[in-house]
């Protein structure tokens, strides 16, 4: 089978690799949606950074995938060939406090492994997975709606779950690319009656009024957090959630957060600098740090979306064959877009 591959210049490099066998309590997918995530850009394809869970070990890359089930190893209880998944993006230990929360993805275990990080990933002809990071899709959603749930609407999902977002709430997006695309969209879907986004890029903030994903678009820089309070009534948003991971985007949503509201940090990378008494002592602030989301979550996700109808897929604005895994890659690295996404017949 064909794997790409991405030596950290930049570029993706395909390759024929052995088609893999499942053993005890695992899948083989045939893969047919795997999206491209902010992540890969930042840790892996442009440059090798990290350690630990973001180490990238050299595999197939693409954490992102969804497919179907043609192969079960020994003791396969839930999944059965023919299943219809996408796969929740990191395998655990399945013992820790973490992996029995359901949270895969802070296992403490050295067993842990990020596909396409320390694990084979979805841009390949077939993916090798564990049964438990299996969630089945429902009929109505597409492989690509899986591949897009796999990691980014699934976090955007967990931050508002953990803020409470409800019908009471305004809602802040920090950052309009996927993630807060579908921050946005879901924030709707959860009744909020005004959401707003802050985002540096006029294509992105074009898509994103397009797709419905926010009411308004307030541009990115130091009258940020102004713009939001003036639409807002003087007040600010009961809820904001960072995806930008910039320092300003961060410093934006905590400022424009109304007193006593809810700030969620999704964006990762870097520090943070602000003045504590001003911006969350005094407005008494509650902040989450809230990384991904859970396998039950995730599950809970796929259920809601086909109740409301709402198709992740309407966030991806490039497709690309597996063989040319390098445009999709070069693509999501101009950041003008929504996803990119490497789909298979
Ligand atoms: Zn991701
Ligand atoms: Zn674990």
């Amino acid at each position: 089978m064909r794997g790409a591959f991405l030596p950290g210049d930049s570029t993706v490099e395909l390759r024929e690799v052995p088609d893999p066998r499942p053993g005890a309590r695992q899948v083989l997918v045939r893969m047919r949606a795997s999206t491209l995530c902010g992540s890969d850009l930042r840790a892996i394809y442009r440059e090798h950074l990290g350690s630990g869970p973001e180490a990238y070990q050299g595999v197939i890359a693409g954490h992102e995938p969804a497919g179907e089930v043609v192969e079960i190893g020994p003791d396969c209880h839930r999944i059965k060939v023919g299943a219809r998944v996408a796969i929740y993006h990191i395998s655990g230990c399945g013992q820790c406090e973490d992996c029995r929360r359901g949270y895969l993805v802070g296992c403490s275990s050295p067993l842990r492994a990020a596909y396409g990080w320390q694990r084979d990933g979805g841009h390949a002809d077939l993916l090798l997975a564990q049964e438990d990071t299996c969630i089945a899709l429902p009929d109505s959603l597409s492989f690509l709606d899986g591949a897009c749930v796999a990691c980014g609407f699934g976090t955007a999902y967990e931050a508002l779950c953990r803020a409470a977002v409800s019908g009471r709430d305004r809602v802040l997006v920090t950052g309009l690319g996927p993630v807060g695309l579908a921050a946005g969209l879901l924030a709707g879907e959860l009744g909020s009656p005004h959401r707003i986004g802050v985002e540096p890029s006029p294509d992105r903030a074009a898509l994103a009024l397009a797709l419905g994903a926010v009411d308004e678009v307030v541009p990115a820089g130091e009258d940020a957090a102004d713009a939001v309070r003036e639409l807002t009534g003087g007040r600010g948003c009961e809820v904001t959630l960072d995806t930008s991971g910039s320092a300003a985007g961060r410093l934006t949503a905590l400022q424009a957060t109304r007193s006593w509201g809810r700030s969620v940090l999704v964006g990762e990378g870097g520090p943070l600098t602000l003045d504590v008494s001003p911006l969350l002592i005094h407005p008494q602030l509650t902040v989450y740090g809230s990384w991904v989301t859970s396998t039950w979550r995730m599950a809970g996700l796929v259920a809601d979306l086909a109740r409301w109808d709402l198709h992740p897929q309407v966030t991806v604005t490039d497709r690309f064959p597996l063989a040319e895994t390098g445009l999709a890659y070069a693509a999501s690295d101009a950041g003008t877009g929504g996803k990119v996404a490497v789909v298979m017949d």
